[in-house]
């Protein structure tokens, strides 16, 4: 095919010649990501010719479809990827493949170092485009035709500082790209290697990809990109088969969103709520999966700036026209054009959890059991913006009902006098509801909001109040029960402190000492003798816990010991302080009585061997009075 007397030589430009060092040197473990590059260079031919032959019909000469074909020649050990797009004149050749015309492309070659390691790791973060087939091929020849002329050229380099450019003949408008493989770089002539890079990288580019060994064709995609299609083109089962396919899943997905924004900002988003809960959501690394595709070409599914973490529940892709196709991942993150359609997207989920919440609340709480704990991160993370909105997807475990609640219905059940939103929090629900802090407020009819996530313990500190409601938790603070309008008639009165219990309650301080911060009768126990508490402005003891946990915090903080004055084990020790003797039986129980909050609290007991002998000895001394009674 060549013309030998026709052929010239040229040299690259200085960057690409550098550019191909670094390439060919490569050892870069993500070599297959050059069929990636080929495969969308012949798309975006089709791309163009498509486009082009929009204003200039004569183009569409061929009445075959577009297609990319990728051909294996093993004997010759030659791999070949064609296209009947666009194609290239020999200008092009000469400009599009000697020389680095993207602006993207000579920031990234101005970037490298001269550090191999930097380099590499540079490209591995970039498409390198069309001179990554140096990574797998010693010798890469491009025959091309542009559409609407009759002179096909041949482009060939070893890339190694020069190429060259020689006639040549092809039937039909478009580019073949024949790579000659170098050494151990067989495994791009097997079928299921190609197969599996064309599935990872290429599957949804949208012109059908045949590969061809011998006689044998196959298909190795359809050619449409699902999400670009109208809405009413999919059906459910497809819609299913790709979420399955692009999130790696085997349940359904439980809500779709398929969006197409259009404005100062073009993208299409088809992004998927999985109906179970993933086993990494709550992995350190906080990544979303959701892919970017730029014009159907993949790019990354690592783009963390494309959604906020707190929706990293969420699958699938988002296809923008928008940035330039060989954007560095780095180059990415900065990117503004990425804020706005992380904005956009941002509000679009939102808006449709919203309504879902709204149409079908019984499905939304499946989703809320899944997902609420990563969506209530985004209560503190994107402070003002979306708070209100998410607030109000929040729905929580109450003690007014069975089912979760939303803070708008707690709100409409507050009690005459109430001005704040109650708050228990801990990791077991029924330890919650056995929570002897919660008994003055079930006396009354007020209800309390359970909170079982840890992440509770941090937005709520943040977002502090709701319609003008403070966030109260029942575990912290002094508890003013009376001003609420409770339902029963005998409402629990904690009144003044008798003489006789603040004569207790100085013992109590006295023999407890440093273990607490105060000791002080109760307003929010009914039933048990005692709970803990923590003071006003001290970390709530649950979040305290937490932060112990991750070795954020090494010293307890000290809690308020609160006395039942109504309980008749109170009772009975307030009769006992003053008499002759009581002083040491009164100092083992209020020992014993603080080890018993503890435990209520699900907290260890600091110093079990003396909690036993102290029970041990004022078991025996019960035991011993029964039997006197017996006897009597
Ligand atoms: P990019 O695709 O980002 O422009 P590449 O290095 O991949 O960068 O390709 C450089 C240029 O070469 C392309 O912009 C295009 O003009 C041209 N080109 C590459 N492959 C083909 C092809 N198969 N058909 C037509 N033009 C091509
Ligand atoms: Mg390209």
């Amino acid at each position: 095919m060549t013309d030998t007397l026709t052929e010239e030589k040229l040299t690259f430009q200085a960057e690409v010649a550098r550019l191909l060092e670094i390439v060919a040197h490569s050892l870069y473990s993500e070599k297959e990501i050059f069929l990636r590059e080929l495969i969308s260079n012949a798309a975006d031919a089709c791309d163009r010719l498509r486009y082009e032959a929009q204003t200039r019909p004569e183009l569409a000469t061929s009445d075959q479809p577009f297609k990319i074909t990728l051909t294996v020649d093993k004997p010759n050990r030659q791999l070949t990827v064609s296209d009947n797009g666009v194609g290239m004149s020999r200008d092009d050749l000469v400009k599009n493949l000697g020389t680095i015309a993207r602006s993207g492309t000579s920031a990234f070659v101005k970037g490298l170092t001269g550090d191999a390691k930097k380099d590499l790791n540079l490209i591995g973060q970039f498409g390198v485009g069309f001179y990554s087939a140096f990574m797998v091929a010693d010798r890469v020849e491009v025959f091309s035709r542009r559409a609407g002329e009759a002179e096909a050229y041949r482009w060939s380099s070893d890339g190694k500082g020069e190429f060259t450019i020689a006639t040549a003949e092809r039937e039909a408008p478009g580019t073949d790209v024949v790579l000659h493989l170098k050494e151990g770089e067989d495994e791009f002539l097997a079928d299921y290697k190609i197969k599996e890079v064309v599935r990872r990288y290429s599957d949804h580019v949208p012109v059908p990809i045949e590969l061809r060994i011998g006689p044998n064709k196959q298909p190795l995609n359809d050619g449409s990109a699902l999400w670009h299609k109208v809405k009413s083109e999919v059906t459910e089962a497809q819609y299913k088969e790709f979420y399955r396919h692009v999130a790696h899943a085997m349940d359904e997905p439980w809500l779709i969103i398929h969006h197409r924004a259009e404005g100062t900002i073009e993208y299409t988003a088809l992004l998927f709520v999985p109906s179970a809960r993933p086993l990494d959501l709550f992995n350190p690394d906080r990544r979303h999966r959701v892919k970017l595709y730029l014009k159907r070409v993949f790019i990354t599914d690592d783009c963390k700036d494309l959604l906020p973490a707190w929706l990293r529940f969420l699958q699938g892709v988002v296809d923008t026209p928008d940035l330039p196709l060989n954007v560095s991942r780095e180059l990415l993150q900065k990117n503004p054009l990425l804020a706005k359609i992380r904005a956009g997207l941002t509000r679009k989920v939102l808006s449709e959890l919203t309504r879902k919440a709204k149409d079908d609340p019984d499905a939304y709480l499946g989703f809320w059991e899944n997902f609420g704990a990563c969506l209530k991160e985004g209560l503190y993370e994107d402070k003002d913006e979306h708070r209100t909105e998410i607030l109000k997807l929040c729905r929580f475990h109450s003690t007014g009902s069975d089912k979760p609640v939303t803070l708008d219905e707690y709100i409409q059940r507050m009690k005459e006098g109430q001005d704040a939103i109650y708050t228990i929090s801990g990791d077991d629900l029924g330890a919650l509801r056995a929570s002897p802090q919660l008994e003055g407020f079930a006396a009354k009819g007020v209800e309390v909001l359970m909170l079982t996530d840890a992440v509770d313990e941090f937005w709520m500190p943040s977002v502090g109040t709701y319609e003008g409601r403070t966030f109260k938790s029942v575990t912290r603070g002094a508890l003013d029960l009376d001003t609420i309008k409770g339902e029963s008639k005998d409402d629990p009165k904690p009144a003044e402190t008798p003489a006789a219990l603040g004569a207790l309650i100085v013992l109590f301080k006295l023999a407890l000492g440093e273990e607490v911060k105060d000791v002080r009768a109760s307003a929010r126990l009914t039933d048990s003798a005692v709970c803990l508490v923590a003071a006003d402005g001290d970390l709530d003891m649950r979040l305290e816990r937490l932060l112990r946990q991750h070795k954020q915090l090494d010293k307890a903080v000290k809690r308020v010991l609160e006395l039942n004055p109504a309980h008749p084990l109170v009772k009975k020790l307030t009769e006992m302080t003053g008499k002759e003797g009581a002083s040491s039986v009164l100092e083992e129980a209020a020992h014993l009585l603080l080890d018993q909050a503890r435990l209520l609290e699900g907290e260890p007991v600091p110093d079990p061997r003396a909690f036993a002998k102290r029970l041990g000895a004022m078991m025996e001394r019960g035991l011993t009075r029964s039997i006197h009674h017996a006897k009597g």
